[in-house]
């Protein structure tokens, strides 16, 4: 690991325990909006929970178990469950099946497992609806942009046409019966940044509900499942980041139980290069990085690979063709927060915020 990086990742380690309570569940009781019959605490509400933090796939990983019975086993076991996930997804890891998928593209297909079949079989989907606006034949895009990483720069205008060029997810080839992909233009390269954290949070939520567990936060950098109810049955209060902020200042909180709540942001990775800022969500058709007015969006439904995918996909549609989308996908709901400040969101999410910042207002 390079110095840079682990100063990194222990400065985002330290922070991140000092700050989830914003972005994530919100832990001060202080700061809970319960009402007064919910101050008689009960035994079930003082359960104390056991959380470990890893980092992984770029990201700090934070998992609380609301429960007497979890211990350092249960955790060991969550860590193994991310490894196996990266070892399979990752398109750096060498070791990987998209690696291996992307090293062979334009000479032969490559087995997967089912469960790397079927997340890129999803991806697909999405860039089926989205006609390419989500693609995850993006991979030459994100090498070259690097965003998020040392020296990253806007690249040349050649370079960026080349890797467009080889980002048609219409030369993703799946074969169902074999669990085989292959891309047929040599050179191609998947990338599942965008739906792999939402991925390994319903993994996580799999792996807790077969032991037993019902109430737990699952942070994957921003991208959350709050399992089950708070111990006491009450809801979860999840802060929704201020993008103009450090992590940990909400804008407002929504509460749920059993919900995923997924941002993408352009505050997570980006560069500034002669006073403009690049994140990381890029546009396909040019090549370059999203500039839409968008500041973040955030899905909240109940499975996290779809509220992964989702969350990128609204980014890249915008907002008017964003909620349009999302008004077609049923049981889901989203918060567009643009670099006006104004917020414009479906009304099941309108319903659920509580909004505590004054300088953001809802423009629909
Ligand atoms: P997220 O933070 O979930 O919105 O995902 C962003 C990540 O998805 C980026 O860091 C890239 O790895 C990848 N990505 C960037 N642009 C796109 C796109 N248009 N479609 C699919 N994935 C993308
Ligand atoms: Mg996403």
């Amino acid at each position: 690991m390079k110095h840079n990086k682990l100063i990194t990742l222990a400065l985002t380690l330290l922070l991140s325990t000092a700050l989830l309570a914003g972005c994530g569940e919100n832990s001060d009781p202080s700061k809970d909006s319960g009402t007064s019959s919910d101050k008689t605490a009960s035994a079930h509400e003082t359960v104390k929970p056991m959380g470990e933090t890893f980092f992984i796939f770029d990201t700090v990983v934070n998992v609380k178990i609301y429960d007497d019975r979890a211990n350092r086993e249960h955790f060991n076991e969550i860590e193994a469950l991310l490894n196996d996930i990266d070892g399979k997804i990752s398109r750096t890891l060498e070791s990987s099946e998209i690696y291996q998928v992307n090293s062979q593209s334009g000479k032969s297909p490559v087995k997967v497992s089912p469960e790397t079949f079927e997340l890129v079989e999803k991806a697909l989907s999405y860039a089926k609806r989205t006609d390419g606006k989500f693609n995850p034949a993006i991979g030459n895009l994100v090498t070259l942009w690097n965003i998020g990483h040392e020296g990253a720069k806007v690249p040349d205008a050649d370079l960026i046409e080349a890797a467009k060029a080889l980002s048609d997810y219409h030369l993703i080839e799946l074969n169902k019966d074999t669990h085989e992909i292959y891309l047929q233009k040599e050179g191609m390269a998947i990338d599942l940044g965008s739906i792999g954290k939402g991925y390994a949070a319903d993994a996580i939520y799999e792996y807790l509900e077969a032991q037993d567990f019902s109430s737990a936060i699952i942070d994957l950098g921003g991208n959350i499942y709050a399992m089950g109810n708070k111990p006491g049955g009450k809801l979860w209060n999840i802060g929704i980041q201020d993008p103009d902020k450090e992590r940990g200042n909400p804008i407002g909180t929504i509460q749920v139980a059993d919900k995923t709540i997924v941002t993408s942001g352009i505050y997570e990775r980006f560069f500034i290069e002669d006073g403009k800022l690049y994140q990381h969500i890029l546009d396909p058709g040019t090549g370059y990085p999203v500039d839409n007015g968008i500041s973040s969006v955030t899905v909240v439904t109940k499975h996290s690979t779809d509220a992964d995918a989702l969350s990128t996909t609204l980014f890249v549609l915008g907002i008017e063709d964003g909620l349009k989308f999302i008004e077609d996908t049923p049981d889901t709901e989203a918060l567009f927060i643009s670099k006006e400040k104004k917020l414009y969101a479906t009304s099941g999410l309108k319903e659920l915020l509580n909004k505590t910042n004054d300088s953001y207002t809802f423009a629909n």
